[in-house]
């Protein structure tokens, strides 16, 4: 594949061309491809940071991740590293250190708010006031919880908050009510339909408009033009805005939404998944993960979902979810064919899985009738899709644009490794993947 792009950009040090920018070649003699290497190697950091920062938050952390951390960085300084070999490399350690940060994510969720149980979660509002929680941070939505207990406020998740509902230490609170809206891209229209306060605790957030940007406060690593920020976790603030707002009419939605399958709770259905593979009633899984996008080509993901034979289990994580966890996909002689996972983070489930499903079903880890696609939209995926190139997954479908620091080497290396595949159209990728 050959696309229009600059080859290389790169402006960090002094020497850089006219100036301005090294497009061609480094004036430090970087290579294009090392520039490009570099580049995914921060980006994959940054990923991986997010989740270093979570599991903070409740208190765990790793120092063989945060070392790697620095070093990492270190190396795509001017004058450090012009090897695109031990660039890789590092790439590839990342996706290790990744698999570490999310299994260190998971067991800090799992220890503080118990291990996630199915859970059916309501799509519309109660009447009276209420607070739309969004982002990835638990610890935000439990201090919140806490403070608003006993007020008569309701709390809603937004987006990647979702999987909060199946947690038992956090369903608990009864003003826990439910979850509105899809992805993280429609807030603009969401917070302006419902008069409710608005807390967001990580990514993804939009720029507010004016409708609600006075009802809006953002906590940790977030911040917006115009809205109140708030240090730590004293909420009072924003109980107190909540008081001030009308009360939200009470709506109905037949929409409820399932998440909270933990390993534990897949396992559950161990036996049933082997007799029904055995028994030709179970013909593939699909892990369809990652972050969704307002791009029209994301259509894609719910036409796949859509036309999946019956007799195929669908692993969902992330915020792409959005794309298909409102579709009637039924259940496979009661196993339900949507199974969410959770937050990008908990891909770990899925990769945790892998080597139970392969022993259950007797066969190597890259014979199990899996296909992986990753929806990508910010850097969480790409240290996740660094973790699965770690583990040597091969085969699996990435979209639905090609990264656009990936040049024509890097997805050389890409396509003859791991055989990485870009998303086309949903009957075409299907027919090569169940004729497998
Ligand atoms: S580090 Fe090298 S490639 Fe980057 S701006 Fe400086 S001279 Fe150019
Ligand atoms: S899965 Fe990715 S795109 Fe979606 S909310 Fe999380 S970080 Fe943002």
């Amino acid at each position: 594949m050959s696309r229009m792009h600059l080859d290389m950009f790169c402006y960090q040090c002094a020497m850089t061309a006219g100036g301005v920018g090294c497009t061609v070649r480094g004036v430090c003699g970087k290579s294009a491809t090392a520039a490009r290497l570099q580049d995914f190697l921060i980006f994959g950091l940054k990923g991986t940071s997010a989740y270093a920062y979570h599991a903070k938050e409740l208190g765990y952390s790793d120092p063989k991740v945060d070392e790697f951390i620095n070093e990492a960085m270190f190396t795509t300084l001017t004058n450090v590293n012009f090897d695109e070999k031990a660039l890789f490399d590092y790439l590839l350690k990342l996706g290790e250190m990744n698999i570490r940060v999310m299994r260190l994510l998971k067991k800090a969720h799992i220890e503080t708010y118990g291990e996630p149980e199915p859970t059916y979660v309501r799509t519309s509002p109660v009447k009276g006031r209420g607070i739309i929680v969004t982002g990835h941070s638990l610890k935000a939505l439990e201090e919140l919880l806490k403070q608003a207990e006993g007020t008569g406020i309701k709390i809603y998740t937004h987006s990647e908050m979702l999987p909060a509902h199946g947690y038992p230490k956090l369903k608990k609170y009864e003003h826990l009510v439910g979850n509105l809206g899809k992805a993280w891209h429609d807030q603009r229209w969401l917070f302006a339909r419902y008069p409710m306060a608005v807390l967001a605790t990580a990514n993804c957030v939009v720029l507010p408009a004016d409708a609600y940007r006075d009802r809006m406060f953002t906590t940790g690593p977030v911040a917006l033009p115009g809205v109140k920020y708030i240090r730590g976790h004293d909420f009072s603030e924003v109980i107190k805005k909540v008081q001030e707002l009308p009360e939200v009419q009470g709506e109905e939605s037949e929409v409820k939404l399932l998440t909270g399958f933990s390993r534990s709770a897949i396992l559950r259905h161990a036996k049933r998944i082997k007799e029904l593979v055995e028994e030709g009633r179970l013909r593939r899984i699909f892990v369809i993960g990652g972050c969704d996008s307002p791009l029209r080509e994301n259509n894609y993901y719910t036409e796949l979902a859509m036309k999946l034979p019956k007799d195929t289990l669908i692993l969902t994580m992330g915020c792409l979810k959005y794309r298909i966890n409102d579709l009637e996909l039924g259940d496979i002689e009661g196993v339900p064919r949507l199974l969410d996972l959770g937050q990008c983070n908990d891909t770990i489930v899925a990769l945790d899985l892998l080597p139970d499903l392969a022993k259950l079903l007797g066969v190597d880890i890259n014979e199990l009738p899996l296909t992986i696609v990753v929806g990508w939209l910010e850097q969480k995926a790409v240290s996740i899709l660094l973790s699965l190139l770690y583990l040597g997954v091969k085969g699996l479908y990435l979209g639905p644009r090609l990264p656009a620091w990936i040049n024509d080497d890097i997805l050389k290396i890409l396509r003859e490794r791991y055989d990485i595949k870009l998303v086309s159209d949903p009957e075409t990728d299907l027919k090569a993947v169940l004729k497998s």
